[in-house]
Order: structure tokens, then sequence, then C-alpha cells
């Protein structure tokens, strides 16, 4: 029994609702070992902070450096016990065929070779993607809030607008964590804007303008940036951060609290779910009950909330119950922790109000994280619905309808894909 309902969930379709996919990386022909652990989540176990992950630019652009096993013990090894690095280990040695042993101070020479070759194969991505069982993705290319995915990446991505760097753009030259200016890409779209009120027109606009870049819902990152209390929007304060090089931290807090406001309310009008990252960043601002005055004032928007907001995953599932405009992307939480993300969900498929409210997604950058984060979620899903299957709390059929809303059905409803 418990057997069946696994392979029932490996069997079925992914639309993966979070992935940070961009031509930089996910499409690089020059990767090799060392970069994708260097380039994943396994890094933030070394010097990339999780509350600053500013470093990721640079971590981007820095040239490809030789693999050897002096720089991969430190993840192997030194932080071997921690999920990010099994996680990415795992993934690694199913796609290159080491799965019995992982990756070795003995096999990692052959390993490197692999993921060099594969890399310089334009097919690769596309066939890792289609092994995961991935139908579409949802792309945060966070280095270009404005990319119309297509393109690049294909025609199973539709992208997110992170609205970031809008929401901190009282000045031409403030920039948000991944070093992105407002003024700037406003600019790019050949948008001209010199007071308060012509920004507050240019972000209608940018909103107006997300169908035709392929983007279908907003992304609220700001959990990088401050402090998730966005409070009532007060015009007459956030109109005095304008054009101001370096407003008080009142003035800055008001302006951004009005735009992130505004943005929600046009989500709303224009029927773009609003994805919001919650849980751990800086970490003394990202509890979720912190954004409950933002979602109660926009009772038409609907808002995804990520992460299970770990480590506050039942405060959310409180939220979720409570809130009829609430959504859950449980993407990265088993990431985190496999071993809580079973907890939590036992927790969120006995409260949530409806089957509808869950959906998954990988958060990666390079494909083989995403293949590995999408894998380890259908193994774990799996062992869920099983345990509720043995404990009679759900039928097969129950298990399996569930399993269909939560990997793809939901997504797709809830994203109006056709
Ligand atoms: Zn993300």
């Amino acid at each position: 029994m418990s057997e069946a309902i696994s392979h029932f969930v490996n069997a079925c379709e992914v639309i993966d609702v979070h992935e940070h996919h961009m031509a930089e990386v996910a499409l690089s022909r020059d990767v090799n070992l060392l970069k994708l652990f260097q380039q994943s989540y396994a890094a933030w176990t070394g010097d990339v902070l999780p509350s600053e992950p500013k470093a990721t630019s640079s971590i981007i652009s820095a040239a490809t450096e030789p693999t050897t096993w002096e720089r991969l013990a430190p993840f192997l090894e030194k932080s071997g016990s921690n999920a990010f690095v099994r996680n990415l280990v795992r993934g690694v040695s199913n796609l290159y065929g080491v799965a019995e042993t992982g990756i070795t101070r003995e096999n990692w020479e052959a390993v490197d070779t692999l993921v060099r070759l594969h890399h310089k194969d334009a097919k690769w991505p596309g066939e890792v993607i289609g092994r995961a069982g991935i139908k579409r993705i949802v792309t945060d290319p966070f280095l270009d809030p404005l990319l119309d995915p297509r393109p690049v990446l294909g025609e199973s991505y539709d992208a997110v607008l992170r609205i970031n760097a809008f929401t901190l753009g009282w000045h031409p030259n403030s920039r948000d964590h991944n070093g992105n200016s407002g003024h700037a890409l406003l600019g790019r779209l050949g948008m001209e804007v010199t007071t308060f009120d012509d920004y507050c027109a240019a972000i209608r606009e940018l909103v107006a303008g997300c169908a035709g870049r392929n983007q279908i819902a907003l992304k609220n990152a700001l959990a990088y940036d401050r402090d998730l209390s966005f409070d009532e929007p007060n015009v007459e304060m956030a109109r005095k951060a304008w054009g101001k090089s370096s407003p008080s931290t009142a003035e800055r807090k008001a302006f951004s609290d009005f735009v992130v406001d505004l943005f929600c309310q046009l989500a709303g009008q224009a029927d773009l779910p609003v994805q919001t990252h919650l849980g751990t960043a800086i970490i003394s601002g990202s509890h979720p009950l912190r954004i409950s005055g933002l979602i109660e004032r926009h009772p038409r928007t609907r808002f995804l909330l990520m992460h299970l907001a770990y480590p506050w995953s039942r405060d959310l599932l409180g939220m979720a119950f409570v809130y009829r405009n609430v959504w859950l992307d449980l993407c990265w939480s088993f990431l985190l922790s496999p071993s809580h993300f079973k907890l939590a969900l036992h927790e969120a498929i006995e409260v949530l109000p409806d089957e509808s409210r869950m959906m998954i997604g990988g958060d990666c950058l390079h494909i083989e994280e995403t293949f590995a984060a999408i894998q380890g979620a259908r193994e774990l899903i799996g062992e869920v619905l099983s345990e509720k299957i043995a404990s009679g709390y759900l039928r097969s059929r129950d298990a399996e309808r569930l399993a269909i809303g939560v990997l793809s059905k939901n997504a797709r409803e809830f994203f109006r894909m056709s």
C-alpha cells in the first residue's frame, strides 16, 4: 500500500512554481563540480551568510576555478551533515552515475569530468528537467527582474516580477540586495521618472506590462532587504523619502511600505499572485505574522507564501487556516530540513481549508540542484502520504488526488496556466 502511493507520486508531472533559473547560470557552458557547490545552497554553509546573500551576484560572476579535493572537502566533510549539502550530493550522484558511493576522494575527478562534459551540451539542462518530470517552471531571475524568460530559457518558462528594487527606489542610486536599481529598470522600459507621482504611475505601467513579458506573478523577497512589518501606507511620509540619497530610517520604511502596498493593490486588480519570501533571511524581521496586516488590507490579492516560513511553519499554517487569500509554496522548506518538512506537511494536510492550497518548487540556480530538490520532495511527499494512509487518515484515492494537486494541478489553476 505505502509503496503504491510513492510510485504514484514519482510518476506525477510537476509544475515547479519557483526556481532561479537564469541564462547566466542554468545555461552556462563553463560549469564544473566545484562550481555546482559554490553556486548552490551548500555555499550557505560557508562564506555566504543566509541573512546576506548579497554575495550571490559576485558568486555568479566569479570565474570558474579548477575543482580540487581540498576545495570540495569543506562541503563534503566539514558540512557533510547539512541538508543543503546532502541534497546536492544526492542529485549529482544520481545524475552522474555514482549513486552507490556518492562523491568520494576516489571518484571526484571522474565526476568533475562528467559535469564539465555534460554542461558543454546545450541539450543537458532540458534533459535534466525532463528526468525530474518537470513540465513547467516559474522562475525568479533576480539578476534581471524584467527578464522575459521564454526567448532565453524556452517555452516551458514563465517568470515573476521581483519588486524589491522598485520598493527601495526613493533615489536613482538606491539598490536592493541583488544590486538592482528601480530607476535604472524603469529607464530600460523607457519610463522617465522625475517626481514621486511619476514614479507611482511608472509602477502602474510596470505591472500592466507583466503579461507582455510572460511574468505571471509578483515576487516580494524583501525579507533580505528589510523587516516584513509593512504598515498602513502613509503617503506624506513616503513622499519625504523621494529624491534623497539617504532618507531617514522612518522615511525609507514609509516609502517602501507605500510602494509594497501599491504593488499588492495592483496585483489584486490584475489578478496576479504575490509570491512572498517568509522565514529565515534577515531573521529578526521575517516572522510570517509580520505580514498579516498587508494580507488583511488586500483581501482580493492572492498571496503565495513561501518556504513554510521556516522555522515558523506552525504560525504560517495558522495564517493559512484563517486567511482565504493565502496559498503555500513549499519550496526550499524540504531543502532546509527534510524531517521538519514531513512534520509540517502532516499538519498542513490536516489544517488547510481545502486541497488547492499547496504547491512545490525547487528554488535553485543549477538544474542539478533543481533535479535533486524535486526528487527529494517527491520522496518526502510519498512518505507522508503513505503514513497518512497507514494511519487511516486518508484513503489511497484521496492521497492520489492530493498528490496531483500539490505537484501540478493547484499551480496550473492558481497561475491560470493554459
Ligand atoms: Zn527563491
